[in-house]
């Protein structure tokens, strides 16, 4: 099919066609013969870079151009909101029936508000926790929507993230039962169950733009799921570097998943020493001057520095510690070629789009401290290697996994190459997760009574995917709780916030945490210091992950606490009988010794030097407290 005979508007055609778009991909073409442009609910699962987004843009100039509607595009990521928000910018010269431009906007930030300039934009591309703000909020314009797309939606079977996406997804149907549906993911194994759940059809594919060769590496070989294989020259002692030097010599990138973040820089550092020979002249001018981007933004740290030597060699490592605007530096220079081989987290993965020639996947095993080790899912193995082969650039692209014996070869073609992702699983029914979105339901009015506020849960995946008995069960507890600590109020057969429970609601905090808030300030220590109010918010749940303190510093820390023990509002646990929440405390007051450094301004490298916490992180744990 090609896009010239589908069903949008002229005036969108005709700019797609100019843009050179000509031919649908095989999976948009599917979608659009299973009425993606006739209003149906749709659940699209289909590899990475398989061109999902253009059906939702597709669907979105219809909806907008002929029929006056307005987008919803949901996203997990801040990072991944802004690219869909560039990749609509060229939309905004086409006009609607009206006469008036498209107009797109994006809203990822400050939980506290209902936004109300978004009702004047056709299509507004927000992050799934923004959304849930807004709703709570009751956005008037929320009932305006026409069509909402869900990026990622397989992030339902994420711990942290996908709760939050699933309660978004069962309140837009509640207050929207007629907007079309667009739900897009990775492929997963059960797309069919979550397109029963929200009424759509559903369509999966394994099609990519660029063909897929997974295999694994052992022994200075590379064998191929389809039997191929070839030999890696062992220049060096890395496999990984080994054949990332392969595909350099064939004018191919690479993108190496390490473990760690530590592993991460460790491996950046080792092969940006080799990468550095393969660079032409005119490339290593390119690469200072990304190079110079790096130290010229933001503030000057170790870590920055590191970095900008490695992409003077063309090599870069990537993970959340990194300041943001660092890692968008890493990942255009990726893109146009400049940098060579990245070693990332596998963070990188779930989050912006950056193929490469190759995809190694160094580690299949994580580690959790308290847990061991352990194998990955599949689906994120697939995720990694779903990286591998730049469109346009790259005929093949291949993902390779690392074994060390024979037997591990083996088990890791038949657990992960030849293996299917596993079924996506709600995460929802977690009392502490739900206490915070049955509080906005009835916070914003979405449930006056129990049964109201079961009715809604039986509507979330959840409740589909086991027995809504079960979640009902979760659902009592989270209310009592919110009873007890009066942020909801029984009246008789009613239940109604109470202006403490509207005001956590709307803030966006975990409701312990407010309760937290609300008790520490009742309690009051003997003395109050600046201290008392940092540790205060460093006590909250809101304050994750916490910023745990190496050996070396727990003495220092330790005496600390003995000097500020009156200032504290709550008590000190036993360091002999309950020694974990002894840990935690301490590593609360690390975060509020790193605050009062932060607020002293002292130097971002100094932090990173005195307490090891990485920018990213920093950046985040001084944003959330700043929030509380
Ligand atoms: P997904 O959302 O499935 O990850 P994208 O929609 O981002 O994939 O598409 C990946 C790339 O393929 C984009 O650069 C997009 O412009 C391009 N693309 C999508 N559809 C087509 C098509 N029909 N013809 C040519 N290129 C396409």
């Amino acid at each position: 099919m090609k896009v010239e005979d589908v069903q949008i508007p002229e005036s969108a055609k005709k700019l797609l066609i100019e843009t050179g778009f000509g031919e649908l991909y095989p999976p948009q073409e599917e979608a659009v013969k299973t009425g993606a442009l006739d209003g149906k609910n749709l659940v699209l699962a289909s590899p990475t870079a398989s061109g999902k987004t253009l059906v939702a843009e597709f669907s979105a100039l219809k909806h907008v151009i002929e029929k006056g509607g307005k987008v919803l595009y949901l996203t997990p990521l801040r990072a991944l909101a802004s690219e869909k928000y560039e990749e609509f910018q060229k939309y905004a010269r086409l006009e609607k029936k009206s006469g008036e431009r498209i107009k797109i906007a994006i809203s990822t930030g400050d939980y506290d508000s209902a936004d109300p300039r978004l009702a004047r934009y056709d299509i507004v591309i927000c992050t799934n926790e923004k959304t849930d703000s807004l709703l709570r909020h009751r956005a008037h314009w929320m009932s305006d929507i026409s069509l909402v797309v869900a990026d990622e939606v397989h992030l339902l079977n994420d711990m942290d993230r996908g709760p939050t996406l699933e309660v978004v997804l069962a309140r837009l149907l509640q207050i929207n039962p007629d907007a079309q549906l667009l739900a897009l993911s990775a492929t997963i194994r059960n797309a069919e169950e979550i397109a029963e759940w929200l009424k759509a059809r559903s369509i999966t594919t394994e099609w990519r733009p660029v063909k897929l060769k997974e295999g694994v590496y052992l022994h200075g070989e590379v064998e191929f799921k389809d039997g191929s294989s070839y030999k890696v020259e062992e220049a060096y002692k890395n496999p990984a570097i080994n054949m990332a030097v392969r595909i350099l010599k064939q004018g191919g990138q690479a993108l190496i998943f390490a473990e760690t973040r530590k592993a991460s820089v460790e491996l950046a550092n080792k092969a940006s020493l080799v990468v550095k020979n393969f660079l032409s002249r005119p490339e290593e001018r390119a690469l200072k001057e990304a190079s110079s981007k790096i130290l010229e933004t933001g503030e000057r740290t170790r870590i920055s520095k590191l970095l900008a030597e490695l992409i003077t060699r063309g090599t870069a490592f990537h993970h959340a510690g990194l300041y943001g605007p660092h890692r968008k530096i890493i990942e255009d220079s990726f893109r146009t070629g400049k940098i060579k081989v990245v070693v990332a987290t596998p963070t990188l993965a779930a989050g912006v789009n950056l193929p490469a020639r190759l995809v190694v996947v160094n580690s299949y095993e994580r580690f959790e401290p308290g847990y061991g080790r352990y194998p990955i899912p599949v689906l994120e193995y697939k995720q990694m290697a779903g990286r591998a082969g730049r469109p346009k650039y790259d005929k093949i692209g291949e993902a390779i996994l690392i074994a060390r014996t024979p037997d591990e070869q083996e088990y890791l073609m038949e657990s992960y190459i030849c293996a299917e992702p596993e079924r996506i699983w709600s995460r929802l029914a977690v009392e502490r997760v739900l206490r915070s979105h049955v509080l906005a339901t009835v916070a914003s009015g979405f449930a006056h009574t129990e049964q109201g506020l079961y009715d809604f849960f039986d509507k979330t995946f959840y409740a589909f995917q086991y027995n809504p008995k079960h979640i009902r069960g979760i659902v009592g507890r989270a209310l009592k709780f919110l009873a007890e600590e009066e942020m909801v109020r029984l009246d008789r057969e009613r239940i109604v916030a109470t202006d403490f429970g509207r005001r956590v609601s709307e803030l966006y905090i975990d409701p312990e945490s407010a309760v937290i808030l609300r008790d520490g300030l009742y309690n009051r220590a003997e003395i109050l210091t600046d201290t008392s109010f940092l540790h205060l918010i460093c006590h909250t749940p809101d304050m994750a992950p916490k910023f745990y303190p190496r050996r070396k510093e727990l003495k220092e820390l330790e005496l600390y606490l003995d000097e500020h023990r009156e200032e504290l509002m709550f008590p000190v646990p036993d360091e002999w009988t309950d020694r974990i929440a002894f840990e935690e405390y301490v590593a609360e007051l690390k975060g509020a010794r790193v605050l009062e450094c932060w607020i002293n301004e002292m130097s971002e490298d100094d932090i990173i030097e005195r307490y090891a916490v990485e920018p990213g992180d920093l950046f985040r744990f001084v944003e959330n407290a700043n929030w509380l």
